[in-house]
């Protein structure tokens, strides 16, 4: 059982963040946020599969004017990403943004960042100091090791906030180096309480990006730290979400729609196992309900794996025995075996 570290509780919008809430799970929408169209598009394909918070980027003030028509038609909380420019961020919390993640390593002025402190009060407007190991500032700080650079400039930021009576906080410390970011991630944690949004920026391409996200939240998040998490991937940002819920169910934290287990096949495997696990994998995307599948290729896990599934198969050559709820329902031949899964799984 993990013990989650103790956190603040604030809200995004309706979505607690910290303070024991269920680990939520967020992306980045992709597209022109000035779009407004095709931005409330993507974050409903994303409403679909679970994204619990969204983060838009305001590059400018048209995008941050965007922001009261998108929340119209969206149900989750929106975060206004902001870079460089305190007036969008007030922009963004005028238009309605949820929270707004700011970065310490591009907006410097302590005047401007009271400006955006004063009004995101005004609205209990939480800020997320985002900070990022790619626009870190250029200071006598980097003498010392990345990761506690980094937390040195997310706690002088916390220092400059709570010094303005605001506490509505969360903290992020991404890098794309793991041992930095978990480093960094360690470190805050025992200097704080405030909530920890996880992630490893730019993590790349789904099939490393997933790995080194994984290896990176998913050490963290066993040790108890983080609140929140976004998978960054360079692709759809559904992937992301499917990523990060994957990460929160293999370690048990959340339960989310289907688990597929299935063998890697081997010589013993006289059907086509990996063939057939693809063919339910792909019928289980569409699946919402929280069940565990077991596609396996013999006699020497099968029937042990299939019995404590909800629904499984231990295949055998030309034929495979069904099991529901841990008993065998039937032996099907290899021509019907995906169809027997499906039809088991649309019956529990
Ligand atoms: S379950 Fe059987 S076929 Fe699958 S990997 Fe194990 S030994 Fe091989």
């Amino acid at each position: 059982m993990i013990k989650r570290r103790i956190s603040k509780a604030i809200h995004i919008g309706g979505v607690k963040v910290g303070g024991g809430a269920p680990i939520s799970v967020q992306s980045m929408t992709k597209t022109d946020t000035r779009n407004v169209a095709a931005t409330v598009s993507q974050i409903k394909e994303l409403e679909e599969c679970g994204c619990e918070i969204i983060r838009v980027a305001v590059p400018d003030t048209e995008a941050a004017e965007a922001i009261s028509r998108i929340k119209k038609k969206i149900k989750i909380p929106l975060i206004a990403d902001i870079h460089f420019d305190y007036r969008l961020a007030l922009a963004a919390i005028k238009s309605g943004a949820d929270a707004l993640r700011l970065n310490p390593g591009n907006i410097r002025d302590k005047e401007q960042i009271k400006k955006v402190v004063t009004a995101a009060k005004a609205k209990q407007v939480p800020i997320r100091i985002g900070v990022n190991f790619g626009s870190l500032p250029p200071s006598s700080g980097r003498k010392i090791p990345a990761a506690d650079f980094m937390v040195k400039l997310a706690m002088e930021q916390v220092d400059l906030l709570e010094s303005m009576d605001f506490d509505l906080i969360k903290i992020a410390l991404k890098a794309f180096d793991v041992p930095t970011t978990i480093s960094a991630y360690r470190k805050i944690a025992k200097k704080t309480t405030y909530p920890l949004h996880l992630g490893i920026t730019e993590a790349g391409l789904p099939r490393t990006g997933v790995i080194r996200s994984s290896v990176g939240i998913g050490i963290l998040l066993y040790e108890g730290i983080g609140d929140t998490l976004r998978v960054s991937l360079s692709s759809q940002p559904k992937e992301e979400v499917f990523a990060g819920y994957e990460i929160l169910k293999s370690l048990d934290i959340r339960e989310h729609g289907p688990v597929l287990v299935s063998c890697p096949s081997c010589g013993r495997s006289e059907s086509d196992v990996v063939g057939l696990a693809q063919g339910i994998s792909n019928y289980l995307l569409n699946v919402k309900k929280t069940i565990k599948v077991a596609v396996m290729g013999c006699v020497v896990n099968g029937p042990g794996e299939a019995k404590d599934a909800d629904v499984g198969i231990a295949c055998g050559k030309g034929k495979g025995v069904i099991f529901k709820k841990g008993k065998i329902t039937r032996t099907v031949t290899e021509r019907e075996f995906l169809r027997s899964l499906i039809t088991e799984i649309e019956s529990l």
